[in-house]
């Protein structure tokens, strides 16, 4: 069936109001003698006449607005996308430029001077691997989000217990936690089923973990939360560290958006991660939203369908 689009939906309504008011006095002319007004004395067969002729130039002229509208729609909607394709491919090229330009310059250092040091060439292999280790998320997280964009019906869901996977992902967090003195309170019950895939809900927990890691601060405490509603369960993931500004929290969800450039960046960061979050939340019906915690913290409160 083909899609109804803005201007077909108002050719249809404005149509429809008009047959309504039209039937309205066909049937009720002669309501007050109950007899069905074409066949009433009173009826005027050229008013009928006129108001077919009229329905029927309106008609005309709402299909050719409504096809209008419906074109100048796309057009926009086109442009924009083409913006956001064209500012998406810059921000990727800029992101790809640093860990290859660095890869480059320590390698060929490494080939000019075949008599350097050990410790410096061990440092220099060490940054070259720091930065392709950068390459390979950047690349992961581009590929999940073109996954999530351009295939979301590809993507296979399964019964998911959320509590187990995201008590695997503390285990496997848990020397960088115990490194930053970091405390986590999980206190999710012994099970939470959610239909869905098991890659991207380990990815939207995984990068909400690293995330409070790398900017929360040391000596903070994490606290992972959920409660039942009808259909979803709703999560929250809070923590009482340095928080986010409110004037940042609109835009947190925006691809390569971040607060801090250059500690993301230190931190191996993409600005991808909470992109990844929100389009994974979003593809298994749910919402997202940021919120700032007083006087200091950040908290996520997102759904996940049932
Ligand atoms: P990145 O790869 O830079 O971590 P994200 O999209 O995951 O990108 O996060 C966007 C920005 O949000 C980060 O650069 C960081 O400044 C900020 N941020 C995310 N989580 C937290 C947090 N728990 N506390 C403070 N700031 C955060």
């Amino acid at each position: 069936m083909k899609k109804l689009t803005e201007g077909r939906k108002m050719f249809i309504i404005v149509l429809a109001i008009y047959i309504f008011y039209g039937a309205f006095f066909i049937i009720f002319d002669d309501f007050d003698r109950r007899v069905w007004a074409p066949l009433s004395d009173s009826w005027d067969w050229h008013m009928m006449g006129v108001g077919v002729v009229v329905l029927l130039v309106l008609a005309f002229i709402l299909h050719r607005y409504s096809r209008q509208m419906d074109e100048r729609i796309s057009r926009e909607q086109a442009e924009k996308e083409n913006v956001l394709r064209r500012q998406l491919t810059q921000n990727i090229a800029h992101e790809l430029k640093t860990p290859v330009a660095s890869i480059l310059g320590y390698t060929e250092t490494l080939m000019d001077n075949p008599d350097i040091d050990q410790a410096t060439r061990q440092q220099f292999i060490q940054r070259t691997h720091h930065q392709a280790e950068r390459l390979t998320s950047l690349l992961s997280d581009i590929a999940t989000l073109n996954r999530m964009d351009y295939a979301p019906d590809m993507i296979q869901k399964e019964r998911v217990d959320v509590a187990r996977l995201f008590s695997d992902i503390v285990q496997e967090s848990q020397p960088n936690l115990a490194q930053h003195n970091m405390t986590l309170r999980n206190c999710l019950p012994g099970e939470v089923v959610v239909e869905g895939n098991p890659s991207l809900i380990y990815s939207i927990f995984r990068n909400l973990l690293d995330n409070a890691i790398n900017y929360a601060g040391d000596g903070t405490t994490v606290e992972v939360s959920v409660t039942e509603q009808d259909n979803d369960w709703q999560f929250s993931f809070s923590d009482n560290g340095v928080g986010i500004a409110e004037e940042h929290l609109p835009r947190l969800f925006e691809r390569f958006y971040r607060v801090d450039k250059s500690r993301s960046r230190k931190m191996g960061g993409t600005g991808l991660g909470l992109s990844v979050v929100k389009n994974a939340v979003v593809l298994h019906g749910g919402t997202i939203t940021a919120q700032a915690i007083h006087p200091h913290g950040l908290c996520f409160l997102f759904t996940l369908k049932k």
